[in-house]
């Protein structure tokens, strides 16, 4: 074997989770490389609800107009009921607010998501490597050196660190030896993209609801293609071709005047419910399906693996940058409660399905996710309850700069830098200069007007504090007025250097 290439982080595996990874290195101009042992791009459709949290991740990678523009907004659910009559159910509509643009989770079908951000990685300047398989892992103390399978032969690559972004089959996790304790649930089901003659393409049909015997079919927005998908007895045959699928809906629906015409994506599954014991071991870490499973319940599966990318990816590129490792550490002590929480929350929802209730609720739009017990989240005591505390999701605001143009607080936090929002300071340059840090005071003498009062609203602050934003859009504190030595102790800790040309105050 030639002598081993060498990069700052392998990604392995180009799914949802590997990819958004590989944009946030990307634009950081990391240098990485991102291997998938599949010969294409994924087809299915089987992730296809996007959460608004992932919609603002979206909108800071600079990918969610054409991810919206490839799909829509949640149908009207129609349910033909065992008398013949039927109901109907439409997603709960939710408009806009300041502090929080998207609202209301969007039906994209997997493959058009994972295209759209394929796109945006070729932008930046990189594309997956197909047909290349992870089939070695060795680490030392200040490398992992990956062996890797292509058409081309075997050849290894060392990097700094490895991310296993391989889904729930995981090798990473496997060679790795990382528990994946958790059960299989009593739910196997058909999923499967499908050309339906016969059905209106403006709503989710739904037959035998909260029934063993239930089948659904869901328009694909952006295809001419319905989701198909029905719970099946685990000792069941699976027929998955157009013919088998078009008996089993007549078996369940009694109507012989709709045909599935073609199959392009199929799969049988069994349900499962599990947690890997560690999100990291050494310079390996998971992401993604790679570190939980869930029931598909409620769309959270491909929202929280994106997320995880999201939380990692900034901190390896911080650490790379001669950042302390405890920020990594973080990692883990953020991201696993969350799927800890999610399992759950899938679990109570599969529950909920099996009664024909959506059992729908707030925590599904995943926006008020947040790291309060991390250590990256340095909190006050006097702070009011109520108001955004550290931890906390950093709300969005309508602003206007002080040139006059209207803007948004998340357009001053788009991009992979730190963001110190000065409230109402007399002097926002004590604070000095860091690379990686915008400071932006926001006052009527400020370069950012607060013009209808909505930071105010959105973040509840008094005169002299400041609230420092982290690249991943949470807040890491909210610092009270004249603890400018506490904003400068905690980017110390964080790694970000203070510029020599900008030191003003010693
Ligand atoms: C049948 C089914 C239905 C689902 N329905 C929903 C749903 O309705 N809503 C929802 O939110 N989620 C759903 N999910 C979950 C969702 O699809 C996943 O959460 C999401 O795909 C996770 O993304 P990922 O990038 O972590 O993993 P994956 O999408 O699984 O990607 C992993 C990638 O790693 C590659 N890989 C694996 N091993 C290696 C190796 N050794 N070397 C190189 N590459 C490798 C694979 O080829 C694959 O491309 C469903 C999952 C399944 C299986």
């Amino acid at each position: 074997m030639a002598p081993a290439s060498k990069t700052d982080v392998i990604i392995c595996g180009s799914g949802a989770a590997g990819l958004t990874l590989a944009i946030d290195l990307a634009r950081r101009n990391l240098p990485f490389l991102l291997i998938d042992k599949a010969p294409h791009p994924f087809v299915g459709s089987r992730g296809k609800g996007i959460q608004p949290r992932s919609q603002e991740v979206f909108e800071d990678l600079g990918v969610i107009d054409k991810i919206v523009a490839s799909g829509g907004e949640y149908p009207l659910q129609r349910f033909y009921l065992e008398d013949g009559s039927v109901d109907k159910a439409a997603v709960e509509p939710s408009d806009p607010t300041p502090d929080a643009p998207y609202q209301i989770a969007l039906l994209v079908p997997q493959f058009l998501t994972e295209r759209r951000l394929c796109e945006r990685l070729v932008e930046l300047g990189h594309t997956p490597q197909y047909s290349h398989e992870l089939v070695g892992i060795e680490q030392g103390s200040e490398a992992v050196t990956a062996v890797i399978t292509s058409p081309e032969g075997e050849r290894s690559v060392q990097a700094k660190y490895l991310v296993g972004a391989d889904g729930g089959s995981s090798f990473v996790r496997k060679t790795l030896g990382i528990e994946f304790a958790g059960k299989t649930l009593d739910v196997r089901a058909i999923v499967a993209d499908v050309l339906a003659d016969g059905l209106s393409f403006d709503v989710w049909h739904r037959w035998g609801q909260g029934t063993p015997a239930q089948v659904s079919l869901c328009p694909l927005y952006g295809t001419h293609m319905f989701q198909y998908l029905a719970p099946i007895p685990f000792d069941m045959e699976t027929d998955l071709s157009a013919r088998g699928l078009t008996r089993l809906f007549r078996q369940r629906t009694g109507r012989d005047d709709v045909v599935i015409g073609q199959v392009s994506w199929a799969s049988a599954f069994e349900m499962n419910a599990r947690l890997a014991a560690t999100y990291r071991v050494g310079r390996v870490f998971l992401a993604g399906d790679a570190a939980h499973v869930h029931p598909p319940t409620g769309g959270q599966g491909l929202n929280t693996s994106v997320q995880d990318s999201y939380n990692l990816g900034w901190k390896l590129a911080a650490v790379l940058s001669g950042g302390p490792d405890s920020l990594l550490a973080s990692y883990e002590q953020e991201r696993r409660p969350i799927a800890e929480a999610v399992l759950g929350l899938s679990e109570r929802l599969l529950e909920a399905a099996k009664n024909r209730n959506t059992g729908r609720t707030r925590e599904i739009n995943q926006l008020d996710l947040g790291y309060a017990d991390s250590l990256l989240s340095k909190h006050y005591a006097a702070r009011n309850k109520g108001v955004v505390v550290a931890g906390d999701r950093a709300p969005d605001s309508p602003v206007r700069g002080a040139g006059g143009l209207p803007t948004r607080l998340f357009e001053l936090f788009r991009g992979p830098h730190w963001t110190l929002l000065a409230y109402d300071v007399a002097d926002a340059t004590v604070v000095n200069g860091r690379c990686g840090l915008h400071i932006h005071a926001i006052g009527p003498s400020g370069d950012i007007i607060d013009t209808d009062g909505f930071v105010q609203n959105a973040y509840g602050l008094s005169s002299g504090e400041w609230v420092l934003v982290r690249p991943d859009g949470y807040v890491g504190a909210v610092f009270p007025a004249g603890e400018v030595g506490d904003i400068d102790q905690y980017l110390d800790a964080v790694g970000l250097r203070r510029s020599e040309s900008l030191i003003l105050n010693g």
